[in-house]
């Protein structure tokens, strides 16, 4: 492996177990968000949330999805918006749909866990020590992730090792472009300002290590526990490691 200056990090299946998102952030907002609503009701960031609900529930009813109960905010009682509005989030994430108004939603109640100390954002302990490492070595580390950058901030500002932003040179989502495109990689590299062979790329998913690969970075795929299996055909074309403390400097 060649030397690198710069160091870009996927999230889930690479710093983070890939269950997290599943087994611990999902799971928060369904045992909290009745007593959420209920205590944070007239907060009005929560109402600007709850406003953006109840316009895409009228939509969905509008168009005859049989699960969309509308949602009269004018003359419905509190109780019936609430309970209402409870139901309608029920569905949604029972259909793990990702639509704006309830990713917003998702988004304030988490924020609202990490600040208030009931969320942790989960790292592998080894991944915290290279970061720590490529630090003091001198490398910049980024973050490039399919979750919103507002989410990856949370994570790694609230994780279980500490607030680790201090660490993080910078954060990119899907807004720079899809992960599975080497042209997103070509992005990022010329945002930092840096050529693209001098950027070393970690992920779980083999797909995303090809795109990085075809636009010229350096690559490891991180195996995990619980990650999907490497197919097989893929085995032997690009360097794995289990532990971060593995890759070169
Ligand atoms: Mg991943």
């Amino acid at each position: 492996m060649a030397s690198y200056d710069i160091v870009l990090l996927d999230v889930e299946g690479t710093t983070t177990p890939i269950s997290f998102v599943h087994d611990v952030l999902f799971p928060y907002i369904t045992n909290n968000v009745s007593d959420f609503l209920a205590s944070n009701w007239n907060d009005p960031a929560l109402q600007t949330h709850i406003r953006a609900i109840a316009d895409q529930a009228n939509l969905d009813a509008q168009s005859a999805i049989s699960s969309a109960i509308p949602i009269d905010l004018l003359n419905d009682t509190p109780e019936e918006i609430r309970s209402k509005i409870l139901a309608n989030i029920d569905w949604q994430m029972k259909a793990d749909r990702k639509i704006g108004a309830l990713k917003g939603l998702q988004g304030f109640m988490w924020q609202t866990g990490y600040k208030n100390g009931q969320l942790l954002g989960a790292m592998f302990p080894d991944a915290v020590m290279a970061i720590k490492r490529w630090c003091e070595k001198s490398r910049s580390v980024y973050i490039y992730s399919s979750g919103s950058v507002e989410a990856q901030k949370l994570i790694f500002g609230y994780s279980d090792h500490g607030d680790l932003s201090g660490l993080l040179s910078g954060h990119y989502d899907t807004k720079v472009g899809a992960k599975i495109e080497s042209q997103s990689y070509l992005r990022i590299a010329g945002d930092i300002g840096v050529a693209s062979g001098r950027v070393l790329f970690v992920s779980d998913n083999v797909s995303e290590i090809r795109a990085a690969s075809e636009a010229g970075m350096q690559t490891v795929v991180s195996v995990r526990p619980g990650n999907a299996p490497i197919p097989e055909s893929e085995l032997g074309v690009f360097k794995t490691v289990t532990d971060f403390m593995e890759i070169p400097l």
